[in-house]
């Protein structure tokens, strides 16, 4: 038998001990005019499926990780533990909205049309019923999920058992799915793959980018060692399925994973403008003294910049590393002696890890007053 104080102790001390492992971690992205950034993952398996954890898990993982939105994505064709747990559809989602309304995390009802290629998976999301989607025409399926007003994206469309010869390509069927406005995104990132081609072709299509985790283990067993799951950044006013909805059907999202940001470059700009801040914009210089400058980046992406307009005056950092969540110091000098100046110069920067395109990263300026006097 145990005292009664101590007894009472015991469970404050557990109490204690309980709440400090339940951390939330914080993914630092900032905020672009006029919406919030939010942290999303759009693709993600149960037990109702070929999933191995409980639909609360999905919620629990994602809060811990710092994401304020998933959706829970079961295939509806592949149903491989159907003589464990009956089939439901709807299930998946409702177990996990629970957990989700409990910790702050917005869950959208989605299914994964899972079929051959043509079409490949399509991920159905802001669904009503699911059930109605159990049909043997793909064609039925996708048309029952526009009737209920859904967002439809194509999934993985670089994954190696559907591919032609090799090849990441776009189908006819595609091609009349976005012509219908059937098709309203396209993964160009699943887990750690990226498909170059489908980022170009979202960008010409106008076509919504998303990156998800397609995950179907306990999320640590494909991102171990705190490492950062792929995300779908969202451009919203709030965190409502309804604002999400209209950020999605807008196109205005960005992918984040493995420190790389994929998305339209009025995007990206405003992530990096946002992330980063100078101690000084004027440049005083006297003969070919060194001057210092301070940028502070408060984001958590690390960004790496490459000089590409030089001049034959003033020399600037050919390039900088700004790490993330850290203050970086370079200098600036007059590349030859007796120079006097006073002017205002745009300083262009490549970011090599921001990329617009499969073939661009972002450009931007930066405009600095410099004046050099010569030193005495
Ligand atoms: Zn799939
Ligand atoms: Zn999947």
């Amino acid at each position: 038998m145990i005292p009664r104080r101590i007894f009472f102790f015991t469970i404050i001390s557990f109490s204690i001990l309980a709440a400090q492992t339940d951390y939330r971690s914080t993914i630092k992205i900032p905020d672009i005019p006029g919406y919030k950034t939010l942290k999303c993952d759009f693709h993600t398996h149960t037990v109702f499926s070929d999933g191995s954890v409980w639909p609360t898990v999905r919620v629990e993982e994602a809060w811990h990780d710092g994401l304020d939105a998933i959706a829970i994505t079961d295939h509806i064709e592949y149903q491989p533990k159907k003589n464990d747990i009956p089939i439901n559809h709807n299930r998946s989602y409702e177990i996990a909205k629970k957990s989700g309304d409990y910790l702050g995390i917005t869950v959208i009802k989605g299914a994964e049309i899972t079929r051959g290629m043509p079409p490949g998976h399509i991920n159905a999301l802001f669904l009503k019923d699911t059930n109605p989607l159990v049909k043997d025409d793909w064609k039925e399926v996708v048309a029952e999920a526009k009737k209920q007003d859904a967002f439809l994206f194509w999934n993985h469309p670089g994954w190696t058992p559907q591919l032609k010869d090799g090849k990441t390509i776009w189908y006819d069927e595609h091609i009349q799915m976005v012509k219908d406005k059937i098709l309203n995104g396209a993964e160009i990132v699943n887990g750690y793959d990226y498909y170059p081609e489908i980022q170009d072709w979202c960008l010409q299509n106008n076509l919504a980018m998303l990156g998800n985790t397609d995950i179907h283990s306990p999320i640590t067993f494909d991102y171990p060692d705190h490492e950062r799951r792929t995300i779908t950044l969202v451009f919203a006013k709030d965190n409502t399925e309804e604002s999400i909805k209209d950020a999605l059907m807008n196109q205005r999202t960005a992918v984040f994973v493995k420190n790389v940001l994929y998305g339209k470059e009025e995007y990206l700009k405003e992530i990096f403008i946002n992330s980063i801040s100078f101690n000084k914009s004027d440049i005083k210089l006297k003969g070919k003294d060194w001057f210092s400058l301070q940028v502070a980046n408060n984001s958590d992406i690390n960004y790496e910049l490459e000089l590409i307009n030089d001049n034959d005056q003033i020399q600037f950092p050919k390039a900088i590393k700004l790490a993330a969540g850290k203050t970086v110091l370079f200098q600036v000098y007059a590349k030859k002696d007796g120079l006097t100046i006073s002017e205002t110069f745009d300083v262009e920067y490549q970011i090599k890890n921001l990329k617009v395109t499969s073939q661009e990263v972002l450009k931007t300026k930066f405009k600095f007053n410099v004046s050099v006097e010569p030193k005495n």
